[in-house]
């Protein structure tokens, strides 16, 4: 039985303020709901939130690492340091961060295994963008950046973590992939996983991302293969976020 997730991407919106009162105003539903929850705030705000969710059932994760462990690297954040400060979760190779911050494949491979070797649950972003898609070339783009991560840990890799698919045209557009164009892709992912183990593919958990609201959680969240969702901008509104981790309990 793999247990839904629910993760709030803030990127680099709130201010510290606005990120306590949107950690208390999410608490009490960390209770009450049969998914785990997990926040990502800006680096800033981490121990913040961090002290005030100690005592609930929802977890917080970074939404960057640096790939290097520890040195002279001035302005980046290592694995260790997120664990030593509560993180349990990292989100690796977000598409703004391939996009903007040119990070490719084998620095996104290198920073998931940071992030495995520090004891931290890796996120990994996977993504085609609307070119790519509309040349055909979606399974392709994908099979590229799994392939990444497989060949430096293999898909062993993935006993714990997590794979977002978050078509790149689908974040932060209000276009959403529609439940069967997300559906086929998590079928796809998990049947490549499948190949090589069995067992992970049954448990590893694959969760969308891409203009999830609360009006089309529902019939995204019901597909087989989509075991939860990677939100941004509706993330940064309690009462959104609170109805999408709902829709999971009917
Ligand atoms: C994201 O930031 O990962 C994301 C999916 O954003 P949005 O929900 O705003 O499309």
């Amino acid at each position: 039985m793999r247990i839904p997730m629910i993760a709030g991407n803030w990127k680099m919106h709130t201010t510290r303020a606005v990120a306590s009162q949107l950690a208390t105003a999410l608490t009490p539903l960390s209770m009450s709901s049969v998914a785990e929850i997990v926040l990502f705030p800006p680096f800033p705000y981490l121990v913040t939130v961090q002290e005030q969710l100690a005592h609930s059932r929802l977890r917080i994760g970074a939404q960057n690492l640096s790939n290097q462990s520890v040195g002279a690297y001035t302005g980046e954040v290592s694995a260790g340091m997120l664990v030593d400060i509560g993180c349990s979760y990292v989100l690796v190779g977000h598409s703004e961060r391939r996009a903007l911050y040119h990070e490719t494949d084998v620095v996104v491979a290198e920073k998931f295994v940071r992030a495995c070797g520090a004891g931290l649950t890796p996120v990994l972003c996977v993504g085609e963008t609307s070119e790519e898609r509309e040349a055909g070339a979606t399974f392709s783009v994908l099979a590229r950046q799994l392939a990444a991560v497989w060949d430096l840990c293999g898909v062993n890799a993935h006993a714990v973590g997590v794979i977002a698919y978050e078509p790149v045209w689908a974040i932060g557009t209000g276009k959403t992939a529609s439940p069967e164009q997300a559906q086929e892709v998590h079928a796809w992912i998990r049947s490549q996983i499948l190949k090589v183990d069995a067992k992970i593919a049954g448990s590893v958990r694959l969760i969308y991302g891409g203009s999830v609201k609360a009006s089309n959680a529902t019939e995204l969240l019901s597909q087989a293969d989509i075991d939860g969702a990677l939100v941004g901008g509706a993330s940064l509104d309690a009462d959104e976020f609170a109805r999408i981790v709902r829709s999971l309990d009917g």
